[in-house]
């Protein structure tokens, strides 16, 4: 069985104070799934502190594609792994529309986490004109085929991949369970034998209310949250759901 795993994404948000009260809610969390939060980088030692002795995992939003050296301004998988943290995001399309990101950089990416033991969550998914054009399929499956390319055959078999629709991110219009169950179950046949213990999780309008019905389906192996990651309260009960 594939455990759930609920993720919290909180982007460029907070300060000191409103993540030390973030950290204060998760303490009392119990829950049967995988949780990870994703502060921005700056707060991750205090969230790996505040954390430390719990059950929740701390992860990067992004990191370089580079294993070391002279890259002014990035941040290494090594490092993150140094300091204590098990997850980042790859691929985020906030990483892909706003800073040019393609997919061989994605694959890069996904590629220095999995060799510094870091867990990389492979985030892909179409835009809206992507989506009307019905080339949903053709995108994801080229996004997929440039990590199997770049970092083998066999690097999505323990590996956690996020489809995330761009047009259901920060909407509040999530895609409909046929819609992702559908894109799921694709990419979990592309993949194989080897995509037996993929988790598949999905992201975009995630809230309480579609929690519960999206990790009923057989190809939904948990959620990426944005937003509603950012009321502890909100977010603890998503993670209670799954
Ligand atoms: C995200 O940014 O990964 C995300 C899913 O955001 P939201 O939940 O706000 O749609």
């Amino acid at each position: 069985m594939r455990r759930p795993l609920v993720a919290g994404n909180w982007k460029m948000n907070g300060d000191k104070k409103n993540i030390a009260t973030l950290v204060a809610g998760l303490l009392s969390l119990k829950c049967k799934a995988d949780v990870v939060v994703f502060p921005p980088y700056v707060y991750i030692l205090q969230v790996l502190t505040g954390l430390s002795g719990t059950a929740v995992a701390v992860g990067a939003q992004n990191i370089s594609e580079y294993k070391s050296g002279a890259y002014t301004g990035e941040i290494s998988s090594e490092m993150l792994r140094d300091i204590g943290c098990q997850y980042c995001l790859v691929g985020h399309s906030e990483r892909r529309s706003l800073y040019g990101e393609n997919d061989r950089q994605v694959a890069k990416k996904f590629h220095q986490a999995q060799l510094a033991g870091l867990k990389p969550i492979l985030c892909l998914g179409e835009t809206l004109k992507q989506r009307e054009k019905g080339k949903t399929f053709d995108l994801i499956s080229a996004q997929i085929d440039t990590v199997l390319d770049c970092a083998g055959v066999n690097s999505l078999s323990d590996a956690i991949i996020a489809y995330e629709p761009v047009w259901a991110i920060g909407t509040g219009k999530p895609a409909t369970i046929d819609q992702i169950q559908l894109v799921h179950q694709y990419i979990r046949e592309k993949l194989g034998a080897s995509g037996v213990k993929t988790r598949i999780l999905y992201g975009g309008s995630v809230t309480p209310a579609n929690t519960a019905e999206l990790l009923f389906q057989a190809d939904i192996d948990g959620v990426l949250v944005g937003g509603a990651s950012l009321d502890i309260d909100t977010f603890n009960e998503m993670c209670q759901l799954a």
